[in-house]
């Protein structure tokens, strides 16, 4: 950096090593931001190359390993980031995983496994990220990841569709409570994704309804207005939004992006 350069803003974003967060990660990149990632070591090497490709953008990176249902790893994480990048102002929480089961068949354990990232990872990463960003006391963007069986489950995705709810609700109470620090707090909820969840899905969907592989996603993309499946770059867009100063008067708002499956 040059004299008289201001320093870029700085993002995380978890579970940034596929999918959703890797292309956010790379879309606040070429915004100019410099962007941490994160993830589980299960992917510590794709984690690594998206890292790289953050650099290759010109921006500064860090890859953090951690699991966001830890707390302690989660504090760990974010003074890692501020102390290797010199601040935090952009926090993205979209790690996420998809159990697809029937309720009835759903033990107490996938429950309570899917709420602890899902749920709690969120607020270890919101709570960790607005302390950091109330001790530097210049606001900041927390960002979570929720979806759209926030407002409309899914059959088969109960868990999965209860804790996106419940990000909503976080969502808004967060808001409400830092709006006095002004950290904004909204989170985005994208439709039908062509990521490993979504594939992840279609294969149980598919098992559970008795039809073949990729027949599932067919079936519920025929729900989408705009005609195709999402990919990571529709979903980074609004993400970016929510990042930049143009969102400053919005805050606790979960946005449906997705082509037109459902309408607020
Ligand atoms: P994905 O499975 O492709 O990627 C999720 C990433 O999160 C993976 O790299 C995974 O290793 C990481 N992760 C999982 N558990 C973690 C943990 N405990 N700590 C840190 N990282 C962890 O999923 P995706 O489709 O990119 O989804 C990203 C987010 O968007 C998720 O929260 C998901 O629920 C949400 N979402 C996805 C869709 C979709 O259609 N794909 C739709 C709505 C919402």
């Amino acid at each position: 950096m040059t004299a008289g350069e201001e320093t870029a803003r700085v993002a995380l974003v978890t579970g940034a090593a596929r999918g959703i967060g890797r292309g956010i990660a790379l879309r606040l990149a070429a915004d100019g931001l410099d962007v941490a990632v994160n993830d589980i070591e299960a992917n510590s090497a794709q984690l690594k190359e998206v890292a790289e490709q953050i650099e290759a953008l010109g921006s500064r990176s860090t890859a953090v390993l951690a699991d966001v249902s830890d707390p302690d790893a989660v504090q760990t994480m974010v003074d890692r980031v501020a102390t290797d990048l010199g601040q935090l102002n952009v926090m993205v929480a979209n790690a996420g995983v998809a159990h697809v089961k029937p309720l009835l068949e759903t033990t107490p354990d996938e429950f309570d496994e899917l709420m602890s990232i899902n749920l709690r990872g969120v607020y270890l990463c919101y709570r960790a990220a607005a302390r950091q960003m109330i001790d530097q006391g210049s606001g900041g963007k927390i960002i979570g990841a929720a979806s759209i069986v926030a407002y409309r489950p899914f059959p088969l995705l109960a868990p999965y569709s209860a804790s996106k709810w419940a990000v909503r609700g976080l969502t808004q109470a967060a808001a409400m409570e830092w709006a006095q620090h002004n950290i904004t707090v909204n989170a985005y909820c994208p439709g039908i994704v062509g990521t490993a969840m979504w594939d992840h899905i279609d294969e149980k969907l598919a098992e559970n309804e008795g039809l073949r592989k990729g027949a599932a996603i067919k079936k519920y993309s025929e729900l989408i207005h705009l005609g195709r499946v999402s990919v990571p770059e529709d979903v980074a867009a609004f993400v970016s939004y929510l990042a930049s100063v143009d969102s400053d008067y919005m805050t606790g708002q979960s946005v449906m992006i997705d082509g037109g499956i459902q309408f607020s």
